[in-house]
């Protein structure tokens, strides 16, 4: 045991990965949340970002089934829809389709909300776990060198061994809370995207497929064009289509301006869906904007208070074009497990442990989505070394996953966070993507060499 009582602050996907590690580790698990937690799958105003497509990436549903046995079943029988990521998932980028095949794997399309819903059950269900809705979290208690417990909007303040901010975005208020108790708040990595999501629902016919022969479909406009699009089939017999793009290429939210802004996109399985579908009805596009990816460098702190760390988006929030933001909460969750066990309690040595792991876990994703972004000139922020050579590197891959099956299975491993980013490194592979690519039928009109 590493402490009798652990406080999650936030009961999205962060704060519920997080309370199932801490449950095996804490007498007693307390998890927060502001928001009416709802007992349907249905959205609620504290995670608006659930109204839109998102993508459970093969590495996360990997850490998922680990701490949540039998997960992925669970999911289909009750509606999530089984696809194979290498087959079923069309990637239209730089101005041609990925060259598909059969991977073995299988991933699950769902909503957001339905997700939650599901583990949020799961949670509830741990004897020692207490989900505690409508309870919104106002500061923290303690001196400079110790997080000692919450203090709620209520007025009461809850004891804790060990604090887990996992609100979200959001999460900045923390520094504050941590600056009043005295405690050095972290300093923040900020990548302005201008990224905008406009979502909408439509009936899938029975067995419906995309044209191209999909289920799920990610659209990346060619060079220079800041649009993207995705159409994922997801339980309930749903197409959840999105449109949008960076730097306030965003689609609107009128359903005749979305229908035009559809009908332009260079992919027909999007254009098909959204102009040929019956919209779900009392369903309206509904918009979200993201300007800008954060990651909140507590790695980089001299001092850090006992008893507190951040988790998921409170700690990094991705441009979530890339689809990364559950699967590296879900990581993180684990790592606290690990950096738990090895310091034996909450303290400082376990948060130093901790952040660094996290870190660790977080360069390649944030790395990945950073290169993508700075090819558009209007992006803004600190850029990871090395940006200039993985962009143009990760242009060659991109082409040569048109033609190559093995080049396009390698990318998609990493992609999914199933591989570390040296299985598009290797000597050998480089060498065939980079012949591959010129086989591409977009070689020389997206990306001169
Ligand atoms: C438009 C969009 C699309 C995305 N698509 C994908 C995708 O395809 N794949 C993917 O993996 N990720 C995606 N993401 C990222 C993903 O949604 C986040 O990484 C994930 O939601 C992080 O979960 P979290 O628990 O850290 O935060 P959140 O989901 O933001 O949850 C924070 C929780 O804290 C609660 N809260 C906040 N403040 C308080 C308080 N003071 N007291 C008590 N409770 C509080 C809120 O009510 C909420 O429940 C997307 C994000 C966006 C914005």
């Amino acid at each position: 045991m590493a402490g009798r009582h652990a406080v999650v602050i936030g009961g999205s996907m962060g704060g519920l990965t997080a309370a199932r590690i801490l449950i095996e580790r804490f007498a007693r698990v307390t998890v927060l949340d502001r928001d009416e937690l709802p007992d349907a799958v249905r959205p609620r105003r504290g995670v608006p970002h659930a109204e839109h497509g998102h993508a459970l990436l093969l590495g996360g549903k990997q850490k998922l089934e680990e701490l949540f046995p039998g997960i992925g079943d669970e999911l289909v029988t009750r509606g999530g829809v089984p696809f194979d990521p290498g087959h079923d998932l069309l990637m239209h980028q730089k101005g041609a389709l990925r060259r598909r095949f059969r991977s073995g794997n299988q991933g699950v399309s769902l909503t957001r909300a339905f997700l939650e819903f599901t583990l949020r059950a799961r949670i509830a269900a741990l004897p020692g776990v207490e989900i505690r809705d409508r309870t919104a979290v106002y500061g923290l208690t303690g001196t400079p060198g110790r997080v000692s417990g919450v203090a709620l909007a209520n007025g009461e303040t809850l004891p804790a061994d060990l604090v887990v901010n996992a609100s979200g975005r959001g999460g900045a208020g923390a520094d504050g809370w941590l600056r009043s108790l005295g405690c050095p708040a972290p300093e923040v990595d900020v990548v302005k995207v201008g990224v905008g999501y406009t979502t909408r629902l439509f009936h899938r016919r029975l067995g419906e497929r995309l044209a191209g022969d999909g289920l799920l479909l990610l659209m990346a406009g060619a060079e220079g064009d800041k649009r993207a699009a995705s159409v994922f089939a997801v339980e309930g017999d749903r197409w959840m289509v999105t449109l949008g793009g960076w730097h306030h290429t965003h689609a609107p939210t009128d359903p005749a301006g979305f229908a035009d802004f559809a009908a332009a996109l260079p992919s027909k399985a999007v254009r098909d869906i959204v102009l040929r579908s019956e919209p779900v009805a009392g369903d309206i596009p509904k918009k979200f904007t993201f300007p800008a990816a954060k990651r909140r460098r507590f790695e980089r702190l001299r001092t850090l208070p006992a008893g507190f760390v951040a988790l998921g988006d409170a700690l990094c929030s991705f441009n979530p074009l890339y689809g990364q933001g559950m699967t590296v909460a879900a990581q993180q969750a684990v790592a606290l497990g690990h950096a738990l066990d090895r310091a034996g309690d909450a303290g400082t040595g376990m948060a130093r442990t901790y952040y660094a792991s996290v870190a660790k876990i977080a360069d390649f994703p944030w790395q990945m989505a950073a290169a993508s972004d700075f090819a558009y000139p209007e992006t803004t922020g600190p850029k990871p070394r090395g940006t200039h050579f993985l962009n143009w590197y990760t242009g060659r891959v991109l082409l040569a996953s048109h033609v190559s099956v093995p080049v396009n299975r390698a990318l998609m491993d990493v992609q999914q966070l199933l591989a570390p980013p040296t299985a598009v490194m290797r000597p050998g592979m480089a060498v065939r993507a980079l012949l591959a690519a010129r086989r591409s039928p977009s070689f020389g009109s997206t990306d001169s060499p």
